[in-house]
């Protein structure tokens, strides 16, 4: 049994010019600790499928389950982060990266703790009381995945997070980010259309079918690490 299991799902939407099928029978099995991508081309329903698991969008059809519950609403042991993340100007990065402990009405002497320990993690020790107009996109970015562990989620679900950086600070980021998936054993669900990319950071690649109705669902791709 994985982490996360996916049978049969489908989701249409419903648009002013009728529905818009956007997943067609899609099944697969995440484990715990996996680091997965999901790639296709522009419009093969990737942010879709993100979005299902993430609670943000229902299924139309099929059967999802994560940790033996079936999913239905959007839970606390998941997080988001995407391409633009949105942190609050007037808010310093302590502050921004303590938000999700003050929703969720965590501990704050023990929250307190955990964000200096995750901005050391995202390598944002010492910038703490700066302001996001201080950083710069990468470093932002650092800032979000930083916000995206604070409530300690088992599962990082990716919609392209470092797509709008330059190739660089890209290829930094994800160094970064395979050496915080190491080190704190994250599930990670990570959506690209950069198969280098894809290729660099994962277990295994989940190849989403361009046309729903022609070929259905997804291929496997096992990147064994040595
Ligand atoms: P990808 O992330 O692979 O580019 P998406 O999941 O964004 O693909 O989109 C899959 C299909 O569903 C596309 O045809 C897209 O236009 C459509 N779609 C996505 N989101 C919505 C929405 N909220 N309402 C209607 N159609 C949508
Ligand atoms: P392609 O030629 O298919 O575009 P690249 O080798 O340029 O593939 O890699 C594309 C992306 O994959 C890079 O932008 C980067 O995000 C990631 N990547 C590939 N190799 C590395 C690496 N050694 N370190 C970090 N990121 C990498």
């Amino acid at each position: 049994m994985g982490l996360i299991e996916g049978t049969g799902l489908d989701k249409v939407y419903s648009t002013a010019t009728g529905p818009l099928v956007a997943l067609t029978n899609v099944s697969f099995t995440i484990n715990e600790g996996e680091f997965i991508s999901l790639v296709g081309p522009s419009g093969c329903g990737k942010s879709t499928l993100l979005s299902i698991l993430g609670g943000l969008e229902q299924k139309t059809d099929g059967d999802l389950v994560l940790a033996g519950q079936h999913h239905d609403a959007p839970r606390r042991d998941i997080g988001m982060m995407f391409q633009t993340s949105v942190l609050f100007p007037w808010r310093t990065i302590r502050q921004n990266v303590r938000l999700p402990g003050e929703i969720l009405g965590l501990d704050r002497k023990q929250q307190a703790e955990r964000t200096d320990e995750l901005l050391d993690l995202v390598g944002l020790n010492g910038f703490g009381d700066r302001y996001p107009s201080e950083l710069s996109g990468g470093m932002r970015q650092r800032v979000a995945l930083a916000r995206l562990l604070a409530h300690d989620p088992r599962v990082l679900l990716m919609d392209e997070p470092f797509g709008a950086l330059d190739e660089f600070t890209r290829e930094t980021m994800n160094v970064e980010l395979l050496r915080i998936w190491e080190k704190t054993g994250k599930t990670v669900v990570f959506v690209t259309h950069n198969i280098g990319e894809a290729v660099f950071l994962s277990d295994r690649i989940f190849v989403m079918t361009p046309r729903p109705g022609r070929l259905e669902g997804i291929v496997e791709v096992d990147l064994p690490r040595p």
